[in-house]
Parts: structure tokens; C-alpha cells; sequence
């Protein structure tokens, strides 16, 4: 009986492959996968190591930068919705741009456009509002200046 080198399983002297698990009777079995295996190993680990390598130094180093734009899509959507309030709308819109535009270079790219767009479109509205308001008061109160 021999031995297979793979799986210890006993196998009849004449076999070339291993009844059980198939692997090549003989000690050429361990040398042919060995020597075939180097370029595949050294190849896995430096393709996946490239993105794994710059995924944490990415995040660690635009993490200030990805708040930025989370805060500009935050301040954007508040500045959106408190148009008709400028006390509110205009100091939050203008933060958000600014939040925005610093997030721009994160990897949160979207949430800054976002946060630009509607923080851009906030403070627009309430400059239309502010006008049609002020419009509104002049014709009915008859306010002139
Ligand atoms: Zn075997």
C-alpha cells in the first residue's frame, strides 16, 4: 500500500492519483503545485494589498474631509428647508458651501455636490422669497421706499 502524500488515505502501490482526494501519488505530486505556486502567491498578495494599502490611508487622511461634506449636505438640506427664515437660512447656507467645497476633494465627492446644490439652491430661494415677500408687503400695505 502507498500513502497519499495529500490526504494520508491508502492508496493501491500501482495508483497514480489518490482514490480519495486525487492528488499525484509520489513525491512529484508536493513539488509540481509548490513550483507553479510562487507567481500566484506573490501576485495575490500585492494586487490585493495595492487597494487594501490605500483604502485605510485614504480614509484616515480625508476623514476631516468626508465630515466636510457630510456637514455641507447637512447644512445644505437645512438651508433648503429654512428658505423662508434668512436669519437661519442664510449663515447655514453659506457654511454649507463653504463645508461643501472643502469636501469636494473627499471621497464623499456626491454628498458635497449635494450639499453645494442645495445649499446654493436654499440661499436662491430665499432671495426669491425675500422678494416676493417684500413684493407682496410693498403691494399690499403700500410700503415705498
Ligand atoms: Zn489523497
Amino acid at each position: 500500500m502507498a500513502t497519499c502524500p495529500n490526504c494520508r488515505a491508502q492508496n493501491p502501490d500501482a495508483a497514480t492519483f489518490c482514490a480519495t482526494c486525487g492528488a499525484r501519488m509520489g513525491a512529484l505530486a508536493n513539488t509540481a503545485p509548490a513550483a507553479s505556486a510562487p507567481p500566484t502567491m506573490t501576485a495575490a498578495p500585492a494586487y490585493s494589498s495595492a487597494p487594501s494599502m490605500g483604502m485605510p490611508a485614504a480614509t484616515v487622511g480625508d476623514s476631516k474631509r468626508n465630515g466636510q461634506a457630510t456637514a455641507g449636505l447637512v447644512l445644505g438640506i437645512i438651508s433648503l428647508v429654512m428658505f423662508w427664515f434668512w436669519p437661519i437660512c442664510m449663515p447655514v447656507g453659506i457654511v454649507g458651501i463653504v463645508m461643501a467645497a472643502l469636501g469636494m476633494k473627499s471621497q464623499k465627492k456626491g454628498m458635497a455636490i449635494g450639499g453645494l446644490v442645495t445649499s446654493i439652491i436654499g440661499l436662491f430661494s430665499m432671495i426669491v422669497f425675500i422678494a416676493i415677500v417684500g413684493a407682496a408687503l410693498i403691494s399690499t400695505y403700500g410700503i415705498g421706499y
